[in-house]
C-alpha cells in the first residue's frame, strides 16, 4: 500500500472511480494506517462515508461515520464512531425502496435524488479480520450501498438520466480545472 501520507480525494472524471477494487488479503498495520488516514480525510471534507478507491487505493475498504449518521437520524449512538467495513458481501436487500438525495466527496457540489433499497444486510470483516453481519436501514443503509458501489467502480450518477450525468460531468470538469 506504500506511503499513505499524501492521500487526497480522487475527483470525477477519473478512471480510478470506474475500476473494481481488490479484496483485502492481509489484515495488517497498513490497513489500520489507511483507515486512520481515510477517517481524517472524511472528517476534513464533511463526508459520511469514504471508500478506498476515492483516495486512489483499489482495495475493498470502506469507512463510515456511524456517529454522525445516528445523530442525524436521532438513533442511539454506536459504540464506536467509525464503522470500518472490509471485503463486504451483500446478503440481502429489501424490495421496498426509498429515494434520498445523495452527494459524494468525489463529485463535489453534485446532489441527486437516488432510489435504492431501504434495507440491506451485509457480511464484512473489520480491521482485525473478524467477520460480522450487519442489517441496516435508513441513512446508514443508504451510505453502505453508496460506498459498496465505489468498490465496484460505480458512482451515484450511474443511476441518473444521461442528461443529468452530462450536466454533472460539465460541472465537475469546471471544478477540477480550478483545482
Ligand atoms: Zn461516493
Amino acid at each position: 500500500m506504500g506511503n499513505t501520507e499524501k492521500l487526497t480525494i480522487v475527483i470525477e472524471p477519473d478512471p480510478i472511480l470506474h475500476q473494481i477494487s481488490k479484496e483485502v488479503e492481509s489484515f495488517d498495520e497498513n490497513i489500520n494506517n489507511l483507515l486512520d488516514k481515510m477517517a481524517e480525510i472524511m472528517e476534513k471534507f464533511d463526508g459520511l462515508g469514504l471508500a478506498a478507491p476515492q483516495v486512489g487505493i483499489l482495495q475493498r475498504i470502506i469507512i463510515i461515520d456511524a456517529e454522525i449518521i445516528a445523530n442525524e437520524e436521532k438513533k442511539p449512538l454506536p459504540k464506536t464512531r467509525y464503522l470500518k467495513i472490509i471485503n463486504p458481501t451483500v446478503l440481502e436487500v429489501s424490495k421496498k425502496t426509498c429515494t434520498i438525495e445523495e452527494g459524494c466527496l468525489s463529485l463535489p457540489a453534485i446532489y441527486y435524488s437516488i432510489e435504492r433499497p431501504e434495507e440491506i444486510s451485509i457480511e464484512y470483516f473489520d480491521e482485525q479480520g473478524k467477520k460480522h453481519t450487519l442489517k441496516a436501514n435508513g441513512l446508514l443503509a443508504r451510505c453502505i450501498q453508496h460506498e459498496i458501489d465505489h468498490l465496484n467502480g460505480k458512482i451515484f450518477t450511474d443511476y441518473t438520466s444521461s442528461l443529468k450525468r452530462k450536466l454533472a460531468l460539465t460541472k465537475l470538469k469546471k471544478i477540477k480545472s480550478r483545482m
